[in-house]
This record gives C-alpha cells, structure tokens and sequence, in this order.
C-alpha cells in the first residue's frame, strides 16, 4: 500500500498501464563506423520533420476541439522543433561523437536539464517541461514507439480490465492526448492538486493520485493495482480479498455516477426546500460545455490565466476579446464569473520577465504584477467589458490582500468604462465587480471590503494555504492543507457572517465546494452558492437533497465547537454516513 494525495475522487481496480518515456532506458551508443554518420544525421532530420508535422495536425485538431488558445501549447512546441540550435547540438554529437540520433537527442535533453535547472527554477519548471515534451516526441519517430508510451497496452490479463495510467508526470502534450483514451485511474509520482494530471482527472470524473514517490520504480506494466482517490491511497497487487472488496466499491460508484447524471434537469435543492446555486469553475471552453451537460447554473469562476500559459506572448485584446465571447456563448445561461488574469505562484509564463523568487506563492503574483503592468489589466478588463454584452457577466479579482488594492483596481476599472464610452465603442453596462477572498488579511478586514465590492467568492484553496503556512502543491504538508480544520471553519463564519449582514451576494469556489463534508458545514453555515469543478456537481446536488437546512445548521454549529481536525473529520465523516452513505466515496481528504 503506498500512501499520496487524492486528487480526483472516486475507486478504480485495473490494471496498470506504465507511461513510459521512449528515451527513458537508453544507454549511450554510438555508430559501428563513420560512414553510418551521413544516414543517421538523415533518419534524424526526417524525425524532425515528421514532428513538426504531427504538431501541425495536432494544433489544427486541437484548435477545432478545444479553441485556439489551447492550441498555443502545440505552437510553442512547433517552435522548439524547428529551432535550429537543437538539430544543430544533436547533428554536432552525431558528427563529432558518432553518437546514434537517439543517444545524441538523450544527451541533448540532459543538457537542456542541466541549463535550465541553472538559470531560473520557475523558468525550468515552465519551459523544461515542454522541452521535454518535444524531444520526447522526436524520439518516439526515431524509435518508431508510439509517443504516448504506454507499456503493456493489449497484454492485460483481461480485456476488458480498467486502465489505470501509471506516470513519473503528465506532460501537458500527454494529457491532451489523454482525452482519447479510454482511462479509468491516474496514478503520478509528482505533481499536486493542480497538476496537469489532476486537472485532467477531475474534469473526466476518473479517481486520481498523485505524489506517490517511487511508484514508477515499484509497479510494472500488467499488474492488478487499487486506486483509492477519497484518501490517496493505492494498492500494490492486492490479494483477493481487497481485490473483491474494491470491485465492488467500484461498482457502486460507477452505478452512482450514471443515475446522478440524471438529475442535471433538477433544481438544486436541500431537502426542506432550500434553494442552492450550483456553479462550474472552468479553464476552458471544452469545461465550459462540460458544465452545461451536468446542469450548472452558471460558471462561477472562468480561470482566464489558461489563455496566457498556453500562449507564446500577451494575447491582444481582440484575441481576449473573441475567446471569452466564445466562454460567453457556450456557459450555462451565458452566466459567467471572469476571473482576471492570476499569474504567479505556481503558473508562471516566461514573457512577463518575472525572476526566479524563493517563494513563489508568497511572491509577484496575480494582481500585483498590475501594480507594474496597468496596461496588462486595462487590455484584460477592455475585452471583458467588451464580450460581456454576449451575456451575464461578472468580474472577479484574485488575490486582494489590502483595501489599497481594491480600490486601485475599481479605479482602472471605471477609467477603463469612460474610455470605452468615450471611444462609442459597445459594452455591457451592468457588469458587477467583485474580491476573492484568498488572503487572510482581506478575509480579517472583510467590513472594508465589502464596502467597496459588489460580490465576493472565497477562494479556500489559497485562503487555507495562507493561513495554514503550507504550500498546496508540496505533498510533504499535505496533511495541513487539509480543509477540515478549525481554523479554517472559523475564518469562512466570520466571511460568511459578515456577508450576511451586509446582504452580500458570496460563492465559494475552493475544492471545498465539491467535498461532501465540508458542503454540509458551509450550507450549514449559510452558504448558497457553490463553484465547482463540472464533475462533482451531480454529487453536491444529490448531496443536498438528502439534508434539511436544520440539520446542516446543526452539524455547523457542532463543527465550530471542535478543536482539532480528527474531531472534525471523524464527526462529518460519520454525518455523511448518515446523510448519504453512497455519496462517500465523492470526497477527498
Ligand atoms: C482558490 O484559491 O481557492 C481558487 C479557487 O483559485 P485557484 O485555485 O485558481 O488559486
Ligand atoms: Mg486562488
């Protein structure tokens, strides 16, 4: 049993299915003779050729799909390929060395490793990864493997056996082309919550876990394994009797999933009657129709920074404005919540000239680089105020940590109106504006904002990082990022109070929002609007129907009382129980 971080919920038992790297067991080899070099160098060059190929056809169907701005990402690999300093550094060692193109393309790879690693870790991280990306791809023509490497594929014992994708990581390629294969389990050594592969998991529905260190050295390609995404937990070649005991947990969920769908037409509801908006927190178009299938009302977080991470530059405010009309036109009830741009922390783009910094989250992120860079958020808000006369639109601001800030970004704001009125150029007039509230110094001086803002929505994965002192994405403190903690019910009351008072309209759009337990606080507490990834709203909903307003108040007033987080969570998971136990296997810890 190896022990990581549940991602996406949910029990799978299958089969697993090692990604492997195609350059990953090569050991360095070199031509038999000289003469080999000039047919080597040409078995090189047409790898690149037909990778530069494959990327065009990919750009094209991903642009067809997924909207161009996902297709970025294929662009900016488009570009490595035909930068003539990689063929260059692999012809050299092809020449010079007699290296195979294989091994000259290993040794090239660990340079580039090694380069990026010393100038800037942010950049590494970013840019190494595409890197990588690319010449995995090239290698995958020279060793004619398929470049989605997956080991083992049509050796399972059983056919029809679930697919649980075993990794070292997902590489943001990798988890596009994920999208067509039938995959049932994501199991990853690195990577946190927001990791490709978990973004990719919870928007499919499929259970995950990622930061289970030295998976990829223990498990093979055909063995039985476990995934448990409720508490992180996955199984090695279990023994028959957790092999039955998971089957059916995995039946059950599977048969839960398909009749929950069901209720998408079905207002959401608790079950004396109150009223609940179920919103989608999206990243892009395709979650943007994701949430109209599963019956959101609405998004109640659009995350614009996808457009600049998979774009080479700052996109222009026309490029802006034609991708969030297309968000616009294709949301429930063209109902959508933008978020500006927030960047930083563990997003970063290269061409916003940020330097390395040694703490990242507690850095020049978000709205802060505005502070510097006004006209990033004029463009920004130009397009916005533009598109939203295509339907209902809200805008929100992350990271607010000071009144200071708020009240300089309303000022852009209503500048950026004047002048678009000034110009007769058209926009929608009603757009409300309003905080995430993320930080713990704007959630203590929460009477001040609510002054100055006409919504809020509680950004509880960062708001619990702050106040917890732990990075969300390091799997080593994990254990504190959890949400079931004292203070952290604390700290959402007195928001909530505060709203209350002031009749302010307030979402919560953390992973809290689709976490069975910490739903049953929160609408205990009075929360009415919910933000979530697209697939668990079938389950927060079934999830309300089953609880009275009385009995959430109940458990919330009981949970405020509680000291320590064992408390809290061995008192929810038992109410869950009783509330609806089938619904248990939805929540992570
Ligand atoms: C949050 O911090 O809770 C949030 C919703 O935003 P993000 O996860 O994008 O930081
Ligand atoms: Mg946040």
């Amino acid at each position: 049993m190896r022990k990581g971080i549940g991602v996406s919920p949910g029990v799978v038992v299958g089969i697993a299915h090692r990604v492997e790297s195609v350059l990953g067991s090569i050991e360095q080899h070199r031509l038999d003779h000289p003469g080999q070099v000039p047919s080597e160098l040409e078995r090189f060059d047409r790898a690149v050729i037909d990778s530069a190929a494959d990327l065009e056809t990919q750009i094209q169907k991903v642009a067809q799909e997924l909207g161009d701005s996902e297709a970025n990402i294929f662009k900016g690999h488009l570009q490595i390929v035909n930068d003539p300093s990689l063929v260059s550094k692999v012809h050299d060692l092809i020449e010079n060395q007699q290296m195979t193109a294989l091994s000259a393309l290993q040794s090239v790879m660990q340079t580039y490793a090694a380069q990026f690693a010393r100038i800037e870790q942010d950049y590494f991280r970013e840019r190494m990864s595409d890197v990588r990306d690319v010449i995995l791809r090239i290698g995958s023509h020279l060793t004619r493997k398929p470049f989605l490497h997956v080991n083992g594929t049509g050796e399972s014992r059983n056919g029809d056996e679930s697919v649980i994708l075993v990794a070292h990581e997902i590489l943001p390629s990798q988890a596009m082309s994920l999208g067509d294969l039938p995959i049932a389990g994501i199991v990853t050594e690195v990577g946190g919550s927001t990791s490709h592969a978990a973004i990719l998991a919870r928007s499919r529905g499929i259970p995950a876990v990622s930061g289970v260190e030295g998976v990829m050295t223990e498990v093979e390609s055909g063995d039985l394994m476990i995934v448990d995404g409720r508490d992180g937990m996955v199984i090695l070649r279990p023994d028959q009797e957790a092999t039955s005991a998971y089957r059916k947990v995995q039946r059950e969920f599977f048969n839960i999933k398909d009749r929950l769908v069901a209720n998408r037409d079905q207002p959401a509801l608790s079950a004396d009657g109150t009223r609940v908006e179920l919103l989608a927190n999206i990243n892009n178009l395709a979650d943007a129709q994701a949430s109209q299938k599963v019956g959101a009302s609405g998004v109640g977080l659009f995350r614009t920074e996808y457009l600049f991470l998979t774009h080479p530059d700052v996109p222009g405010e026309e490029e802006q404005y034609e991708y969030y009309r297309q968000i616009i036109l294709n949301s429930p009830g063209q109902s959508v919540t933008i978020r500006t741009l927030d960047l930083g922390g563990d997003k970063t783009v290269p061409y916003l000239g940020r330097r390395s910094e040694p703490n990242p989250f507690m850095g020049w992120r978000s709205t802060r680089i505005f502070f510097e860079n006004s006209k990033l958020f004029v463009t920004q808000i130009r397009a916005i105020l533009r598109a939203s006369r295509h339907g209902h639109v809200s805008l929100l601001f992350p990271m607010i940590t000071t009144l200071e800030e708020l009240l300089y970004l309303n000022k852009l704001v209503k500048e950026t109106r004047n002048n678009l009125r000034r110009e007769g150029v058209p926009f929608g007039e009603d757009v409300k504006t309003g905080v995430m509230v993320e930080v713990p110094a704007a959630a203590i001086c929460i009477d001040a904002i609510l002054r100055e803002t006409d919504f809020i929505s509680i950004g509880s994965n960062d708001l619990i990082q702050y106040l917890v002192a732990a990075d969300r994405d390091n799997p080593k403190v994990a254990h504190l990022c959890e949400s079931l903690n004292p203070a952290i019910f604390r700290v959402l009351q007195m928001i909530l109070a505060a709203c209350q008072r002031t009749g302010t309209p307030v979402t919560l759009c953390g992973e809290m929002a689709g976490q069975p337990r910490s739903v049953l606080v929160l609408f205990g507490m009075g929360l009415r609007r919910f933000s979530m990834s697209p697939a668990f709203i079938p389950t927060i909903k079934a999830l309300l129907a089953s609880v009275s307003t009385a009995q959430a108040e109940r458990y919330a007033h009981h949970v405020l009382q509680l000291n320590t987080n064992d408390e809290i969570r061995s008192y929810l998971t038992a109410r869950l129980h009783e509330v609806s136990s089938t619904l248990e296997m939805f929540d992570t810890v």
